[in-house]
């Protein structure tokens, strides 16, 4: 029999280092994890793929999360270990979800194996364990492994379901900085050094948390800390890769009483704090300088951070925190936070504005990548990231409705979405920055691409969007236009769902009822042709098209037939045929998607299983 594939994806993985004296390196690969084996392998566009290596799960005694404050040197900051024969092998997801299904899988495969009783919670670097600071690299893990924390919830696939995040990252703490008072009814008021459950870090700037009375809501980043001490690259204050010298340039050309940066010691894994003074020195004489202070850590049963001895942190964000109100010890408090790109400068104070604005000075545009409904999306930069931003044609757009919407629109994240990262009314006209996709939209592309697409890929991408939609669907967020023109793809061929809303802002009437010529009437489920009743069931009507759309390699449904031809077709039961490529279970599964009544077509989450198991092993 055949093994049946679980999980696939592009992560990092670190060398081995089985030797000593092998430099260790970080190298982008093909993972697929099924019942027997972990494989990965080198792919090069242009070449067939090549078999790096491959684990059987047999072997495996450790699979977990790795806690760390060291910085990561790869683009992927989300590392997870595997710990098999004497080895540890290191792997970096893109996101913490990726990592969580990929640790949650792995551990349910490998449950049964003669696993350890303890594990190193954090790397092996430089010769010695840096949790427990063993120099032994085969010497006993310090913490307890538990090999079904995650596993023994829920069954595989793993679903987007916020429900469920709450009991698998159950284990992330987070601590207030200070007091937060709520700005709106999802978000969730903050009392200062109150611990929280860590429930979502998936958007940089704002963050789900769980009090001890089991509310949820949102939180911005920069007021809490994560209780192990990790993750404080958010914090403005942190400035990776600077030396000493050119903090002190830095910090001197600022020439302000109290500008500080912290930034990595030469020593590994410790951290200085470098602030500017014009304190006079000791011969009572004005002296501008930049001093620099360790931060220390005590390792007792918890870490315990330190700059002057007496005032102990379980976090470095807590330290600075107190030390930005208090010298206590330092020549002086620590005032200004500095940041080695400059501009910005994510200060407490700036959240009180709107939290979707952008700043006009950030975003700079570039060439032209498309036009749509609303008008130009061109290319551009914002705070160090390409960016796609949409142009809104005057006229076009209700704008108040949407800027109210915008809060919420933003806080879905998902990595099957289409970030929305912000929008900015102080250009006119008014535009909207999202995350970039580099191969544009999944129709043309589809198009482009026409008789080289493999069935494992087709699959893939009905997959991605299964992925995004239950996430929207669990959020009860209604798409209301999925179709292929309206998901896009990333450069590495990954599909995102994007758009998702936005239909309910268009002014123009030809778009907006189902009459007229713009509606997108082919891909509508029939309550939404006859009354507009929108839902989840009716996007997942939409999304038994975009599956055809797909299996047809870019054709558009019913193609010489009218909007009314469409209409009295599917009043008579007709359906969609089968496109060619489509296999019959996929098939079924579209026909499925378009039953008449809402209520008997699947849930996204349904549709994400059944897709999921139809994966089938990589051809070598
Ligand atoms: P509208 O919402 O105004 O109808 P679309 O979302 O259809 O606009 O965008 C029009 C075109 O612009 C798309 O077909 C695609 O080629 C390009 N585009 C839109 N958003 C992005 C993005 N985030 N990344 C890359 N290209 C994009």
């Amino acid at each position: 029999m055949f093994p049946r594939v679980i999980l696939k994806g592009t992560m990092i993985k670190k060398s081995q280092q089985k030797k000593r004296t092998s430099p260790s390196n970080y190298k982008e690969r093909f993972f697929v994890l099924d019942t027997q084996d972990l494989k990965y392998s080198e792919r090069r566009p242009g070449k067939k793929p090549m078999l790096k290596g491959c684990i059987e799960l047999s072997r495996i005694k450790c699979v977990e999360m790795v806690c760390s404050d060291s910085p990561i040197p790869c683009s992927y900051k989300y590392p997870f270990q595997i710990f098999h024969d004497s080895h540890y092998l290191y792997i970096f997801a893109p996101d913490n979800d990726t990592r969580q299904r990929w640790v949650r899988a792995l551990k349910e495969e490998t449950k049964n194996n003669n696993l350890v009783t303890k594990y190193h919670t954090n790397f092996w670097m430089d010769g010695k364990w840096r949790c427990c600071q063993q120099t032994e690299k085969l010497a006993a893990g310090c913490h307890i492994y538990d090999p079904v924390c995650y596993a023994s919830k829920k069954p595989l696939p793993q679903l987007p379901d916020p429900e469920r995040e709450v009991q698998e990252l159950g284990q992330r703490m987070v601590i207030a900085l200070q007091d937060h008072k709520p700005l709106g009814d999802d978000d969730l008021p903050l009392q200062k050094d109150q611990e929280y459950v860590l429930i979502n870090s998936s958007r940089p700037d704002w963050w789900i948390i769980e009090d001890d009375q089991g509310n949820t809501g949102f939180v911005p980043s920069i007021y809490v800390a994560e209780k192990s001490g990790k993750n404080f690259e958010r914090f403005v204050w942190y400035n990776k890769n600077i030396t000493r010298g050119e903090a002190e340039e830095l910090l001197m050309k600022e020439g302000k009483e109290g500008a500080f940066m912290v930034r990595d010691s030469r020593q590994a894994g410790v951290y200085t704090v470098s602030v500017f003074t014009k304190a006079p020195g000791s011969n009572g004489e004005k002296n501008p300088r930049v001093k620099h202070y360790q931060i220390r850590q005590r390792e007792e049963k918890e870490p315990a951070f330190y700059l002057a001895e007496k005032y102990l942190f379980s976090t470095i964000p807590e330290l600075i925190h107190y030390h930005q109100h208090n010298a206590a010890g330092l020549i002086t408090r620590l005032r200004h936070p500095i940041s080695q790109g400059g501009g910005f400068s994510q200060d407490i104070a700036d959240l009180s504005k709107e939290e979707w604005e952008v700043d006009p000075d950030e975003l700079t545009l570039g060439q032209e990548i498309g036009s749509g409904q609303f008008g130009l999306v061109l290319e551009g930069r914002w705070r160090e990231m390409k960016v796609a931003v949409k142009m809104i044609r005057e006229q076009c757009m209700s704008d108040e409705e949407f800027k109210e919407e915008a809060r919420i629109m933003m806080r879905l994240s998902h990595c099957k979405l289409v970030q929305l990262y912000g929008v900015c009314t102080q250009r006119s006209p008014m535009c909207l920055v999202f995350e970039l996709m580099k191969n544009g939209c999944l129709s043309n592309y589809l198009r482009t691409k026409k008789g080289h697409l493999s069935q494992d890929l087709m699959l893939r991408m009905c997959l991605d969007v299964t992925e995004g939609m239950a996430y929207l669907e669990s959020s009860n967020f209604i798409h209301r236009d999925l179709g292929a023109r309206n998901c896009l793809v990333s450069e590495n061929n990954e599909v995102k769902v994007s758009d998702f809303g936005m239909t309910r802002f268009v002014l123009d009437d030809q778009y907006t009822s189902s009459q007229c010529s713009k509606f997108p009437v082919k891909w509508s489920a029939p309550e939404v042709i006859r009354y507009s009743k929108y839902s989840s069931k009716s996007d997942v009507w939409s999304f038994g098209v975009l599956m055809w759309e797909v299996y047809s390699e870019g054709r558009l449904p019913y193609e010489n037939r009218s909007n009314g031809e469409v209409v009295e077709s599917l009043n008579a039961g007709l359906r969609l045929l089968k496109p060619r490529l489509a296999p019959d279970a996929v098939y079924l599964l579209m026909e499925w998607c378009w039953k008449e009544r809402p209520d008997d077509r699947p849930s996204f989450a349904a549709l994400f299983y059944e897709l999921n198991s139809l994966l089938t092993c990589e051809p070598k």
